[in-house]
Protein backbone atom coordinates (compact mmCIF):
# COMPACT_ATOMS: atom_id res chain seq x y z
CA UNK A 1 0.00 0.00 0.00
CA UNK A 2 1.35 3.37 -1.14
CA UNK A 3 1.73 5.97 2.15
CA UNK A 4 -0.15 9.14 1.59
CA UNK A 5 1.59 11.39 3.73
CA UNK A 6 0.02 14.49 5.34
CA UNK A 7 1.64 14.88 8.55
CA UNK A 8 4.85 17.05 7.48
CA UNK A 9 4.62 19.38 10.27
CA UNK A 10 5.42 16.34 12.37
CA UNK A 11 8.42 15.84 10.05
CA UNK A 12 8.89 15.90 6.26
CA UNK A 13 10.96 13.75 3.60
CA UNK A 14 14.53 14.07 3.33
CA UNK A 15 15.14 15.78 -0.30
CA UNK A 16 16.85 13.03 -2.30
CA UNK A 17 19.67 15.75 -3.26
CA UNK A 18 20.38 17.03 0.16
CA UNK A 19 20.88 12.25 0.41
CA UNK A 20 23.56 13.41 -2.66
CA UNK A 21 25.41 16.66 -1.01
CA UNK A 22 25.40 14.40 2.80
CA UNK A 23 27.06 11.05 1.03
CA UNK A 24 30.72 12.27 0.74
CA UNK A 25 30.53 13.40 4.34
CA UNK A 26 30.46 10.00 5.78
CA UNK A 27 33.01 7.50 4.51
CA UNK A 28 35.30 9.93 2.08
CA UNK A 29 35.00 13.42 3.57
CA UNK A 30 35.53 12.36 7.59
CA UNK A 31 37.96 14.46 8.75
CA UNK A 32 37.12 16.63 11.93
CA UNK A 33 37.29 20.72 10.64
CA UNK A 34 38.91 21.54 13.71
CA UNK A 35 42.19 19.14 12.71
CA UNK A 36 44.96 20.94 11.56
CA UNK A 37 45.99 18.43 8.38
CA UNK A 38 44.79 19.59 5.00
CA UNK A 39 42.45 16.65 5.11
CA UNK A 40 40.22 18.12 7.94
CA UNK A 41 40.79 21.64 7.26
CA UNK A 42 38.71 21.02 3.79
CA UNK A 43 36.07 20.20 5.76
CA UNK A 44 35.70 23.40 7.18
CA UNK A 45 34.27 25.12 3.62
CA UNK A 46 31.41 22.69 3.34
CA UNK A 47 30.42 23.78 6.33
CA UNK A 48 31.10 27.60 5.80
CA UNK A 49 29.19 26.48 2.82
CA UNK A 50 26.43 25.71 4.70
CA UNK A 51 26.20 28.37 7.02
CA UNK A 52 26.19 31.01 3.98
CA UNK A 53 23.20 28.98 2.40
CA UNK A 54 21.08 28.87 5.79
CA UNK A 55 22.06 32.56 5.79
CA UNK A 56 20.71 33.09 2.38
CA UNK A 57 17.40 31.87 3.05
CA UNK A 58 17.27 33.68 6.27
CA UNK A 59 18.57 37.31 4.70
CA UNK A 60 21.51 37.54 7.88
CA UNK A 61 25.14 37.38 7.97
CA UNK A 62 26.77 34.15 8.06
CA UNK A 63 28.47 34.82 10.73
CA UNK A 64 24.93 34.90 13.09
CA UNK A 65 24.19 31.31 12.30
CA UNK A 66 25.10 28.60 15.49
CA UNK A 67 24.48 24.85 14.25
CA UNK A 68 22.65 22.77 16.73
CA UNK A 69 21.02 19.21 17.10
CA UNK A 70 17.61 20.49 16.25
CA UNK A 71 14.76 23.34 17.09
CA UNK A 72 14.54 21.79 20.66
CA UNK A 73 18.23 22.70 21.30
CA UNK A 74 17.96 25.80 19.75
CA UNK A 75 14.95 27.05 21.94
CA UNK A 76 16.48 25.92 24.95
CA UNK A 77 19.76 27.58 24.17
CA UNK A 78 17.50 30.84 23.19
CA UNK A 79 15.65 31.09 26.62
CA UNK A 80 18.78 29.79 28.61
CA UNK A 81 21.52 31.30 27.28
CA UNK A 82 19.72 34.59 27.22
CA UNK A 83 18.46 34.64 31.02
CA UNK A 84 22.16 33.46 32.01
CA UNK A 85 23.95 36.72 30.14
CA UNK A 86 21.27 39.09 32.36
CA UNK A 87 21.19 37.66 35.67
CA UNK A 88 19.51 40.49 36.74
CA UNK A 89 16.47 40.12 34.97
CA UNK A 90 13.80 37.92 36.58
CA UNK A 91 10.61 37.61 33.61
CA UNK A 92 9.88 36.10 30.58
CA UNK A 93 6.90 36.26 27.97
CA UNK A 94 6.05 33.72 26.20
CA UNK A 95 2.16 32.27 25.19
CA UNK A 96 -0.39 29.39 25.65
CA UNK A 97 0.06 27.87 22.60
CA UNK A 98 4.03 27.50 22.28
CA UNK A 99 5.77 23.91 21.21
CA UNK A 100 6.63 22.04 23.81
CA UNK A 101 10.09 22.84 23.27
CA UNK A 102 9.35 26.40 24.44
CA UNK A 103 6.67 26.23 27.06
CA UNK A 104 8.19 22.98 29.01
CA UNK A 105 11.75 25.35 29.58
CA UNK A 106 9.37 27.95 30.35
CA UNK A 107 7.51 26.31 32.95
CA UNK A 108 10.66 25.16 34.46
CA UNK A 109 11.63 28.17 35.00
CA UNK A 110 9.30 29.16 37.31
CA UNK A 111 10.72 26.40 39.84
CA UNK A 112 13.80 28.46 39.66
CA UNK A 113 12.49 32.18 40.66
CA UNK A 114 11.60 33.25 37.61
CA UNK A 115 8.22 35.17 36.71
CA UNK A 116 6.90 33.33 33.49
CA UNK A 117 3.97 35.35 31.58
CA UNK A 118 2.07 32.93 28.96
CA UNK A 119 -0.29 35.31 26.77
CA UNK A 120 -3.49 34.11 25.79
CA UNK A 121 -4.65 33.59 22.29
CA UNK A 122 -8.80 34.45 21.07
CA UNK A 123 -10.85 32.14 19.33
CA UNK A 124 -9.05 31.73 16.03
CA UNK A 125 -5.56 31.60 17.63
CA UNK A 126 -4.70 35.16 17.66
CA UNK A 127 -2.56 37.08 19.92
CA UNK A 128 -3.40 39.68 22.61
CA UNK A 129 -0.96 42.54 21.57
CA UNK A 130 -2.50 45.05 24.07
CA UNK A 131 -1.67 42.21 26.84
CA UNK A 132 2.22 41.35 25.54
CA UNK A 133 2.57 45.40 25.89
CA UNK A 134 1.18 45.75 29.60
CA UNK A 135 3.67 42.65 30.31
CA UNK A 136 6.88 43.83 28.71
CA UNK A 137 8.76 45.68 31.53
CA UNK A 138 12.53 46.31 32.73
CA UNK A 139 12.52 43.30 34.69
CA UNK A 140 11.51 41.21 31.70
CA UNK A 141 15.08 39.46 29.86
CA UNK A 142 13.27 37.88 27.05
CA UNK A 143 10.24 37.31 24.76
CA UNK A 144 9.61 33.81 23.31
CA UNK A 145 6.69 33.42 20.63
CA UNK A 146 6.39 31.23 17.60
CA UNK A 147 6.48 32.67 14.24
CA UNK A 148 3.77 29.89 12.87
CA UNK A 149 1.89 27.40 15.06
CA UNK A 150 2.88 23.81 14.08
CA UNK A 151 -1.06 22.48 15.26
CA UNK A 152 -2.89 25.04 13.46
CA UNK A 153 -0.58 26.86 11.16
CA UNK A 154 -1.36 30.37 12.44
CA UNK A 155 1.17 33.27 12.01
CA UNK A 156 1.72 35.33 14.68
CA UNK A 157 3.14 39.18 13.86
CA UNK A 158 6.02 38.45 14.50
CA UNK A 159 8.31 41.60 13.20
CA UNK A 160 5.95 43.65 15.20
CA UNK A 161 6.35 41.55 18.16
CA UNK A 162 9.98 42.54 17.85
CA UNK A 163 9.72 46.13 16.94
CA UNK A 164 7.49 46.09 20.50
CA UNK A 165 9.71 44.07 22.14
CA UNK A 166 13.56 46.27 21.06
CA UNK A 167 11.45 49.55 21.76
CA UNK A 168 11.45 48.65 25.51
CA UNK A 169 14.90 46.83 24.97
CA UNK A 170 13.94 43.35 25.54
CA UNK A 171 15.52 40.50 23.72
CA UNK A 172 13.03 38.75 21.46
CA UNK A 173 13.04 34.68 20.47
CA UNK A 174 11.23 33.55 17.77
CA UNK A 175 10.58 29.42 17.21
CA UNK A 176 10.78 29.78 13.47
CA UNK A 177 10.45 26.30 12.96
CA UNK A 178 7.16 25.71 10.61
CA UNK A 179 7.73 29.13 9.22
CA UNK A 180 11.36 28.77 7.60
CA UNK A 181 11.23 27.34 4.19
CA UNK A 182 7.16 28.24 4.11
CA UNK A 183 7.37 31.60 4.28
CA UNK A 184 10.02 34.31 3.27
CA UNK A 185 11.87 35.89 5.67
CA UNK A 186 14.07 38.93 6.06
CA UNK A 187 16.30 38.89 8.91
CA UNK A 188 18.40 42.05 7.62
CA UNK A 189 15.48 44.14 7.63
CA UNK A 190 14.25 42.71 11.02
CA UNK A 191 13.86 43.59 14.86
CA UNK A 192 14.29 39.71 15.37
CA UNK A 193 17.28 38.87 17.67
CA UNK A 194 16.86 35.36 17.47
CA UNK A 195 15.17 32.55 15.32
CA UNK A 196 15.54 28.79 16.04
CA UNK A 197 14.80 26.57 12.87
CA UNK A 198 14.78 22.75 12.48
CA UNK A 199 16.65 20.31 9.85
CA UNK A 200 13.86 17.71 9.38
CA UNK A 201 10.87 20.23 9.00
CA UNK A 202 12.14 21.59 5.58
CA UNK A 203 13.27 18.35 3.70
CA UNK A 204 16.23 18.37 5.18
CA UNK A 205 18.19 15.59 8.09
CA UNK A 206 16.72 14.97 11.29
CA UNK A 207 19.23 16.13 14.37
CA UNK A 208 20.42 19.38 13.34
CA UNK A 209 19.18 22.99 13.55
CA UNK A 210 20.34 26.26 13.16
CA UNK A 211 19.97 29.21 16.70
CA UNK A 212 20.11 32.71 14.69
CA UNK A 213 21.66 34.84 16.91
CA UNK A 214 21.75 38.88 15.59
CA UNK A 215 25.10 40.27 16.26
CA UNK A 216 25.55 42.07 19.54
CA UNK A 217 23.13 40.26 21.02
CA UNK A 218 24.20 38.59 24.67
CA UNK A 219 23.88 35.05 24.65
CA UNK A 220 25.45 32.74 27.11
CA UNK A 221 27.18 29.69 25.39
CA UNK A 222 24.68 26.83 26.25
CA UNK A 223 27.30 23.64 25.31
CA UNK A 224 30.93 24.22 27.12
CA UNK A 225 34.04 22.40 25.66
CA UNK A 226 35.90 22.93 22.57
CA UNK A 227 35.45 26.13 20.25
CA UNK A 228 33.19 25.28 17.80
CA UNK A 229 30.87 27.41 16.83
CA UNK A 230 32.28 30.60 17.69
CA UNK A 231 32.90 29.16 21.05
CA UNK A 232 28.85 29.17 21.87
CA UNK A 233 28.48 25.31 20.74
CA UNK A 234 30.88 23.18 21.41
CA UNK A 235 31.09 19.46 20.03
CA UNK A 236 32.43 17.74 16.77
CA UNK A 237 29.73 19.13 14.54
CA UNK A 238 27.45 17.16 12.75
CA UNK A 239 29.08 17.72 9.35
CA UNK A 240 26.41 15.12 7.26
CA UNK A 241 23.99 17.43 8.72
CA UNK A 242 25.24 20.42 8.45
CA UNK A 243 26.23 20.41 4.56
CA UNK A 244 22.65 18.69 4.56
CA UNK A 245 20.32 21.47 6.40
CA UNK A 246 22.57 23.98 3.59
CA UNK A 247 21.20 22.05 1.23
CA UNK A 248 17.96 22.30 1.93
CA UNK A 249 18.16 25.73 2.81
CA UNK A 250 19.23 26.62 -0.76
CA UNK A 251 16.65 24.37 -2.45
CA UNK A 252 13.62 26.17 -0.29
CA UNK A 253 14.61 29.14 -1.28
CA UNK A 254 15.18 28.57 -4.45
CA UNK A 255 11.44 27.32 -5.16
CA UNK A 256 9.32 28.95 -2.16
CA UNK A 257 6.83 31.09 -3.68
CA UNK A 258 5.49 28.76 -6.39
CA UNK A 259 6.25 25.67 -4.82
CA UNK A 260 4.15 27.34 -1.39
CA UNK A 261 1.28 28.48 -3.82
CA UNK A 262 0.91 25.04 -5.23
CA UNK A 263 0.54 23.39 -2.14
CA UNK A 264 -1.90 25.95 -0.66
CA UNK A 265 -4.01 25.49 -3.62
CA UNK A 266 -3.76 21.23 -2.52
CA UNK A 267 -4.46 22.24 1.28
CA UNK A 268 -7.59 24.88 0.28
CA UNK A 269 -9.28 21.95 -2.08
CA UNK A 270 -8.74 19.28 0.81
CA UNK A 271 -9.97 21.57 3.59
CA UNK A 272 -13.29 22.90 1.39
CA UNK A 273 -14.32 19.40 0.48
CA UNK A 274 -14.02 17.95 4.32
CA UNK A 275 -15.59 21.26 5.25
CA UNK A 276 -18.60 20.96 2.57
CA UNK A 277 -19.30 16.85 2.76
CA UNK A 278 -18.85 16.69 6.71
CA UNK A 279 -21.39 17.62 8.54
CA UNK A 280 -20.73 19.04 12.39
CA UNK A 281 -17.47 19.82 11.48
CA UNK A 282 -15.06 22.86 11.90
CA UNK A 283 -11.64 24.77 10.96
CA UNK A 284 -9.08 25.77 14.16
CA UNK A 285 -7.49 28.55 13.69
CA UNK A 286 -6.93 31.88 11.79
CA UNK A 287 -7.82 30.95 8.12
CA UNK A 288 -6.39 34.28 6.25
CA UNK A 289 -3.28 34.18 8.28
CA UNK A 290 -1.86 30.57 8.13
CA UNK A 291 0.68 28.68 6.85
CA UNK A 292 0.02 27.69 3.42
CA UNK A 293 0.49 23.59 4.32
CA UNK A 294 -1.82 23.31 7.12
CA UNK A 295 -5.73 22.58 8.02
CA UNK A 296 -6.62 21.98 11.24
CA UNK A 297 -10.17 20.37 11.84
CA UNK A 298 -12.06 19.42 14.81
CA UNK A 299 -14.86 16.95 13.64
CA UNK A 300 -17.72 16.78 16.49
CA UNK A 301 -18.47 14.33 19.06
CA UNK A 302 -15.96 11.29 17.43
CA UNK A 303 -12.52 10.81 18.61
CA UNK A 304 -9.14 12.15 16.75
CA UNK A 305 -7.11 8.61 17.46
CA UNK A 306 -10.56 6.66 16.10
CA UNK A 307 -10.60 9.42 12.92
CA UNK A 308 -6.43 8.56 12.52
CA UNK A 309 -6.60 5.02 13.04
CA UNK A 310 -9.17 4.21 10.24
CA UNK A 311 -7.35 6.68 8.54
CA UNK A 312 -4.09 4.69 8.69
CA UNK A 313 -6.14 1.81 7.02
CA UNK A 314 -6.06 3.28 4.00
CA UNK A 315 -2.01 4.63 4.22
CA UNK A 316 -3.09 7.56 4.92
CA UNK A 317 -1.19 9.61 7.76
CA UNK A 318 -2.50 12.46 9.44
CA UNK A 319 -1.81 13.66 12.97
CA UNK A 320 -4.50 14.76 16.07
CA UNK A 321 -4.25 17.61 17.93
CA UNK A 322 -4.33 15.59 21.19
CA UNK A 323 -1.88 13.41 22.45
CA UNK A 324 -3.06 10.39 23.84
CA UNK A 325 -0.59 8.88 26.84
CA UNK A 326 -1.22 6.07 29.13
CA UNK A 327 -4.58 6.01 28.53
CA UNK A 328 -5.23 9.37 29.48
CA UNK A 329 -6.72 11.49 26.75
CA UNK A 330 -5.49 14.83 27.41
CA UNK A 331 -7.35 17.82 24.48
CA UNK A 332 -4.19 19.84 22.93
CA UNK A 333 -3.19 22.62 24.59
CA UNK A 334 -3.37 25.29 21.70
CA UNK A 335 -6.97 23.90 20.98
CA UNK A 336 -8.00 24.13 24.34
CA UNK A 337 -5.85 27.83 24.86
CA UNK A 338 -8.35 28.63 21.77
CA UNK A 339 -11.50 27.79 23.59
CA UNK A 340 -12.45 25.16 21.21
CA UNK A 341 -15.41 23.27 23.47
CA UNK A 342 -14.39 19.25 24.40
CA UNK A 343 -15.60 17.69 22.07
CA UNK A 344 -14.91 19.39 19.02
CA UNK A 345 -11.15 19.19 20.33
CA UNK A 346 -10.92 15.63 21.04
CA UNK A 347 -11.79 15.15 17.43
CA UNK A 348 -9.26 17.66 15.78
CA UNK A 349 -7.50 16.25 12.96
CA UNK A 350 -3.80 17.84 11.39
CA UNK A 351 -3.51 17.97 7.70
CA UNK A 352 0.11 18.90 7.27
CA UNK A 353 1.21 18.87 3.31
CA UNK A 354 4.42 19.55 1.56
CA UNK A 355 5.67 19.78 -2.27
CA UNK A 356 5.82 15.56 -2.80
CA UNK A 357 2.11 15.80 -2.09
CA UNK A 358 -0.12 15.50 -5.14
CA UNK A 359 -3.95 16.11 -6.71
CA UNK A 360 -4.14 12.26 -6.93
CA UNK A 361 -3.33 12.08 -3.01
CA UNK A 362 -5.85 14.82 -2.13
CA UNK A 363 -8.58 13.74 -4.16
CA UNK A 364 -8.16 9.97 -2.26
CA UNK A 365 -8.62 11.32 0.64
CA UNK A 366 -11.23 13.99 -0.09
CA UNK A 367 -13.18 10.57 -1.14
CA UNK A 368 -12.65 8.59 2.10
CA UNK A 369 -13.39 11.13 4.61
CA UNK A 370 -16.69 11.56 4.80
CA UNK A 371 -17.31 7.64 4.92
CA UNK A 372 -14.91 7.20 7.93
CA UNK A 373 -16.39 10.08 9.74
CA UNK A 374 -20.23 8.51 9.06
CA UNK A 375 -18.93 5.07 9.98
CA UNK A 376 -17.14 6.86 13.31
CA UNK A 377 -20.12 8.50 14.08
CA UNK A 378 -22.81 5.49 14.10
CA UNK A 379 -20.59 4.05 16.72
CA UNK A 380 -20.21 7.54 18.59
CA UNK A 381 -22.33 7.25 22.29
CA UNK A 382 -22.09 11.02 21.84
CA UNK A 383 -24.76 10.89 19.04
CA UNK A 384 -27.89 11.04 19.32
CA UNK A 385 -29.66 8.93 16.98
C1 LIG B 1 9.29 20.22 15.46
C2 LIG B 1 9.27 21.49 16.22
C3 LIG B 1 10.26 21.76 17.20
C4 LIG B 1 11.30 20.75 17.59
O1 LIG B 1 12.30 20.59 16.60
P1 LIG B 1 13.24 19.30 16.66
O2 LIG B 1 14.27 19.54 15.60
O3 LIG B 1 12.38 18.12 16.36
O4 LIG B 1 13.86 19.25 18.02
C5 LIG B 1 10.21 22.96 17.85
N1 LIG B 1 9.25 23.88 17.57
C6 LIG B 1 8.31 23.67 16.64
C7 LIG B 1 7.29 24.72 16.36
C8 LIG B 1 8.28 22.46 15.95
O5 LIG B 1 7.31 22.25 15.06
Amino acid sequence: MKTIYFDNNATTKMDEQVLEEMKPLFCELYGNPSSMHTFGGQIGRRISKARAQVAALLGCEPGEIIFTSGGTESDNAAIKGTLAALPNRRKVITTRVEHPAVLAVCRELENHGYMVVELNVDKLGRLDMAELEEQLDENTALVTIMYANNETGVIFPAEEIAALAAEKGVIFHTDAVQAVGKIPLDLKHSNIDMLSLSGHKLHGPKGVGVLFVRKGTRLSPFMLGGHQEAGKRAGTENVPGIVGLGKACELAQKNIKEENERVKKLRDKLEQAILEKCPDCRLNGDKDNRLPNTSNISFEYIEGEAILLMLDQYGICASSGSACTSGSLEPSHVLRAMGVPFTAAHGSIRFSLSRYNTGEEVNFVIYKIPAIINRLRELSPFVVK
